[in-house]
């Protein structure tokens, strides 16, 4: 009797945020593998997203499907409008499986929990082998930072940073920091006013956002923010966002230690790479992202000051491998964390911009124009303030992973619940990320036009951050009570005459009853 060959198919699953065209998967062209990617309403629906969020992911994976596709492997899309987005990942897997007559699954090791959990389970109920696969992205593994600090009853990212730069050999010279310096931190924190010229940001090219965007109106997903054409940066394919770090590099590198901290009215992006979406969604690889601009900062080292660079290297390498870390340490239990106890709500102008005080009108409607906002906007206005009126971490969560295209939970629950929000009893910051209007000051130009008066804590137009702040510390005390970082604003709070206190107490109850008013 003859015997039938019977093909073995192969099906691999691409995630929307697994755009690494440099996989070891896609070494090789096989007639018989089969690559899978969706566009699904569990994914644009399990938060509420900004509208350029979703543009700027299905942009990005229509044209990573594209370039599979001309390197010849075979890949099957399924957009929005098509009628399966609206069933489960599982659910097509399963029926696609079927159909094709697959005899093994393959997939990438998915970044966020909520995804990990969700195939692990799928290939538990397929009755076919399954494999998964590194993504190939991190310069770290899952459980690296759990094994680098081991037994230690702190986490100092520091530490941490230091050993990843050994062991990459990036800005080392002979086994010590080069300039004999490893951090610059205390160099980055100038205000900008107005000099040096900053540069536009970089605009990327016009793909498919059009199309996208009536589809998405034609599905009826619901999502928020703004769309306007000249404010949407994000890029699509890798030789957008090659040109975007090569832009940084030539135009902002120069200049970005320096005023990283530093905000300001009418500048938005100010010296900041804005690469945190091509890298996030892997069109871009951390390494090669550090290698041009150590590089760059090489050829060029007569004007531009190691400072500037290594700041910049310290985001990378440093913060974000780092963030990851504490992602697969804490989870899934980190998503639950509230060690201040606050339970408050975020207050309605978060989604508006509709607000008087001038620095969160200001970062919001930037967040709301263009699905970004830098990291000391992120940190000291909107966070600052959250945490100011004590919000529910689970509130200003759900606003931070809507709100930023770059938002993907690996990375945006670290910096909100832990950096921000301090909500992990400080895992990741030694002390609060708050402050009283004093810093935003120094550190940007809002309060000049601002309705509030930055130098009052009581009367009418005294600046909200003023009471809050004091009265937050006064609240939060026994939380600080052992933390040397604290004592000091500790002791300050305490030397408040108690009548003043009293009137702090009861100007930062009205505002935080009532947000929305003020
Ligand atoms: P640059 O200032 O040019 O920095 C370069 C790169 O360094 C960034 O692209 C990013 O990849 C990395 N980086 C810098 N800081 C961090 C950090 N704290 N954690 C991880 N990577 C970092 N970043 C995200 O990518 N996604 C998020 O959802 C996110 N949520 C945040 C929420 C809060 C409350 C805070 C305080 C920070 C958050 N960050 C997040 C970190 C940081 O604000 C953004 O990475 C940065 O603003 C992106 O803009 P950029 O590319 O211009 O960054
Ligand atoms: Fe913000 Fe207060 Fe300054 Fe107004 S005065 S911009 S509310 S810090």
């Amino acid at each position: 009797m003859a015997t039938k060959n019977v093909i073995q198919m192969k099906l691999r699953l691409i995630l929307g945020d697994q755009l690494n065209l440099d996989h070891s998967w896609y070494k090789v062209k096989d007639q018989n593998t089969v690559y899978v990617i969706y566009e699904l309403r569990q994914e644009t629906d399990y938060i509420l997203h900004h509208i350029q969020k979703i543009v700027a992911f299905f942009s990005a994976m229509r044209a990573f499907a594209k370039a599979l596709k001309s390197q010849g492997h075979q890949v099957m899309y399924f957009d929005i409008g098509s009628e399966i987005s609206k069933n489960s990942l599982s659910e097509n897997i399963k029926n696609l499986i079927t159909e094709k007559s697959i005899s093994k699954f393959e997939y990438q090791l998915p970044d966020e929990y909520r995804l990990d959990d969700q195939l692990k389970k799928l290939c538990g109920e397929i009755n076919i082998p399954s494999q998964s696969f590194d993504s190939e992205h991190f310069l770290t593994e899952r459980e690296d930072l759990k094994s680098f600090f081991e037994g230690k009853k702190q986490l100092i990212m520091e530490f941490f940073y230091r050993n990843m730069r050994k062991k990459y050999d990036i800005l080392m010279d002979h086994g010590q920091p080069l300039g004999g310096q490893w951090n610059f931190d205390k160099n980055n924190r100038k205000k900008w006013k107005g000099t040096p010229i900053i540069p536009n940001a970089y605009k990327t090219g016009i793909g498919s956002q059009n199309e996208i965007l009536s589809a998405i109106q034609k599905a009826r997903i619901k999502t928020f923010g703004n769309y306007h054409q000249e404010h949407y940066l994000f890029p699509t394919d890798r030789k957008e966002a090659f040109a975007q770090l090569e832009y940084f590099c030539n135009h902002l590198l120069v200049h970005f230690g320096d005023y990283q901290d530093a905000m300001h009215n009418e500048q938005r992006n100010l010296f900041h790479s804005r690469i945190s979406f091509a890298l996030n969604v892997k069109i871009l690889h951390p390494k090669e992202v550090i290698e041009t601009v150590v590089n760059h900062y090489y050829k060029n080292s007569r004007v531009i000051e190691l400072s500037q660079v290594e700041g910049f290297i310290r985001q990378i390498l440093g913060w974000r491998e780092y963030m990851r870390g504490i992602y697969w340490r804490e989870m899934p239990g980190y998503k639950s964390n509230n060690k201040l106890d606050n339970y408050n709500k975020l207050p309605d102008f978060y989604w508006t911009g509709a607000t008087k005080m001038n620095c969160l009108h200001e970062s919001i409607s930037d967040s709301l124009d263009t699905a970004y906002a830098h990291h000391i906007q992120r940190l000291m206005i909107t966070g600052n303030f959250a945490l100011l009126i004590q919000c529910h971490p689970d509130e200003v969560d759900a606003w931070y992973l809507g709100v930023y295209a770059d938002a993907i939970e690996w990375v945006q629950l670290p910096n909100t619940r832990g950096m921000s929000q301090w909500a992990d009893g400080g895992i990741v910051a030694t002390k609060p990320y708050v402050s009283s209007g004093s810093y935003i000051h120094k550190m940007s130009n809002y309060c000049e036009s601002c309705t509030y008066d930055r130098t009052k804590r009581i009367g009418e137009n005294a600046c909200p951050f003023n009471s809050l702040y004091w009265n937050f510390l006064e609240d939060k005390k026994t939380h600080f009570s052992k933390n040397n970082r604290m004592a000091m604003m500790l002791r300050l709070l305490d030397k408040i005459p108690a009548l003043e206190k009293q009137e702090i107490k009861e100007r930062a109850l009205s505002i935080i009853q009532n947000p929305d008013g003020y």
